[in-house]
């Protein structure tokens, strides 16, 4: 609606918008609450540096007035000593109510990102398949920092402004009445060239953001994805497509300098001129007596402040409407609900009985490609139920969907009977695990990696855990041991020992349903005997086991066949050889080029 609004800009729709703006902008104040008492104390600095302000120039009068009327020592010594006092005071307030001013902004703009952060931490997967990642930290990093900063800046610009400008004006009539009218003639030309300053500003900021953001985006992905970009020998081609973005960027700056050169051009004559008119009148006034020429000085002082005021007043009602663009995006994401659902359920006895329910699933990203397609299967409470197929067959989808991750648009998942919406999550995710096909590790220590996620855990644990995953024999190998880090994404670790971590984060939840995505087929057989092992020792869970590689999983209790988001097959390994259907085809042809198989 808001981008409808700004190209259609018919006269209703923008009454609408600003109504629109206007109440975002109550939104960001009302966000301020927080910091009330700050920003009460430095509303005080603020009035007392603006009324020492306002007084300098009337004692500069009384200076020259002083001169002329033959040498008053006296009167000439106190307007002095004032505005010494005055100035001091004008400026250490007006220090101290920066200084808090900046204070305010800071926790602010802290206290958004940490609420940005925790929405955007609660979105589905889907949402980060839609949204770049570099798009979305930006917004966290710098929107939110500018709706802050521009917000209070301009508060504090606009009460300064405001309270200058009738203090001033008032001051100003006291002084001379027609001169003041004068002066508040060339009011409505500075207003128009504000106007037309602003709204041109307005859209090339705009798009300015939208342009940094897309810049970032580029160089994110590129760098986080150094690795396929070397081998690849895609240098010049990313940097092209980075230098693409910033030539954007770099064009729109140059239009907003522009603008900005053009606009304090206007501005600095508009101003000029009335200060030649107020020269040429003001000059009349003292020859025939109205005016000392102290009063003169003063007025022309403030006059030069007033046309000041003026403009900044002007200019700071569009600006702030403006710095509310930063705010929209920010809201947008405030506001969006994610959405998973809120369940209740932990018991404490969980059998691990996995139903999925006739499900049809296509990722968001790609809402046409139906992945899963009436897919029904039962995943007995301690049983090893294997999933094997081609790789594209919708394994690794079935894993994600378990997990949760992703809502099925028909059919549930169901987990002891009940919808796995309706579980807690924090307890869903303890329950139900996954080691993935590629292990993902934070940067931090082993240590913090198996522990990941869960508040308080033993070494003990952790070490037990990593015992069984065969991981601790090369844990208690390294310098630092447990306390070792694995560098970003755990780059440190070998793929085998990423996955042997990821294993022991699993076991130290103690699940009840397990699932192993392709593990097995990046371990050697002596760690893949010992994992084995852990996972049927103790009470057992459900295992769900998704193998390319088919001797791994004749033990298996159950295998399911999948192709093509179907279930083409079931039952158990001698059964299903003796059918001779798809099982057995598929083994035959993957023993048939095992020599030059390679994980699909
Ligand atoms: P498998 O694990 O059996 O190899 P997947 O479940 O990974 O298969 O993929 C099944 C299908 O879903 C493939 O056609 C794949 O292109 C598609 N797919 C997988 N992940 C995504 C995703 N995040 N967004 C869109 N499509 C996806
Ligand atoms: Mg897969």
């Amino acid at each position: 609606f808001w981008e409808l609004s700004t190209a259609a800009g018919g006269a209703g729709e923008e009454e609408q918008e600003e109504k629109r703006r206007a109440e975002l902008f109550a939104r960001v104040l009302r966000m301020y609450k927080p910091d009330a008492v700050l920003l009460l104390g430095a509303f005080s600095f603020l009035l007392f540096s603006v009324l020492c302000g306002m007084s300098i120039p009337f004692y500069t009068g009384k200076v020259i007035d002083s001169l002329r009327t033959g040498y008053h020592e006296q009167e000439f010594l106190s307007a002095i000593i004032f505005i010494g006092v005055y100035s001091l005071g004008s400026s250490l307030s007006a220090g101290c109510r920066g200084g808090l001013f900046m204070c305010v902004i800071g926790s602010f703009a802290r206290r958004v990102k940490l609420r940005l952060f925790g929405v955007l931490a609660n979105q589905e997967i889907g949402f980060f398949e839609a949204n770049k990642t570099g798009e979305l930290t930006t917004r966290l990093a710098e929107d939110t920092a500018k709706m802050g900063r521009t917000v209070a800046l301009n508060i504090n610009v606009l009460l300064r402004t405001l309270i200058l400008t009738l203090g001033v004006v008032s001051l100003m009539l006291s002084l001379s009445w027609s001169l003041t009218l004068l002066v508040l003639l060339e009011t409505p030309v500075a207003a128009l060239i504000e106007r037309l300053y602003n709204t041109y500003n307005q859209r090339i900021l705009e798009k300015l953001r939208d342009s940094v953001a897309r810049a970032n985006a580029a160089a994110n992905e590129a760098v986080s994805g150094v690795w396929l970009v070397r081998s690849f020998h895609a240098e010049r081609g990313e940097a092209r497509r980075y230098d693409d973005r910033l030539m954007d960027t770099h064009h729109l700056k140059t239009r907003r300098d522009t603008a900005r050169a053009v606009y304090l051009l206007a501005r600095r004559l508009s101003g000029l001129a009335m200060q030649l008119a107020v020269l040429t009148y003001g000059r009349l006034f003292v020859q025939r007596g109205h005016m000392t020429t102290g009063s003169l000085l003063t007025f022309i002082l403030y006059q030069g402040d007033l046309g000041d005021n003026i403009r900044t007043l002007i200019y700071i009602f569009g600006d702030m409407m403006t710095s509310v663009g930063a705010a929209k995006k920010v809201f947008e994401y405030l506001d969006r609900k994610p959405k998973c659902t809120k369940g209740t359920l932990a018991p404490d006895q969980l059998k691990g009985h996995v139903t999925f329910d006739r499900l049809t699933f296509s990722y968001p990203s790609l809402p046409d490609h139906q992945v899963l397609q009436n897919f029904s299967l039962d995943l007995r409470p301690g049983e090893v139920t294997a999933l094997v197929g081609l790789s594209g067959g919708g394994k690794t989808t079935c894993a994600s969907l378990l997990q949760s991750l992703y809502q099925p648009q028909h059919g549930q998942i169901l987990l002891d009977g009940q919808p796995l919406s309706s579980y807690q999550h924090h307890y869903f995710h303890r329950k139900v695990t996954l080691v993935s096909q590629e292990p993902e590790l934070f940067s931090g220590s082993i240590r913090d990696n198996i522990a990941y996620g869960l508040p308080c855990c033993s070494l003990d644990d952790i070490q037990e855990a990593a015992h069984k995953a065969n991981a601790h024999e090369f844990i208690s190998k390294l310098e630092k041991g447990y306390d070792t880090e694995v560098g970003e994404r755990g780059g440190k670790l070998s793929k085998s020992e990423k996955q042997r971590v990821a294993i022991a984060r699993a076991l130290v939840r103690h699940p009840r349903v397990l699932i192993l995505d392709e593990v097995t087929s990046s371990l050697d057989s002596d760690s893949k005997n010992k994992v084995q092992q852990a996972f049927s020792s103790g009470l057992a869970p459900t295992m769900l086991v998704i193998a390319h590689k088919l001797e791994t999983i004749e033990n298996a209790d159950w295998i399911v066949v999948i192709d093509q988001g179907r279930v083409q097959e079931q039952g158990s390994h001698q059964e299903l050889m003796e059918a001779k259907g798809k099982y057995y085809t598929l083994r035959e042809k993957l023993f048939s080029d095992t020599p030059a198989a390679s994980p699909p």
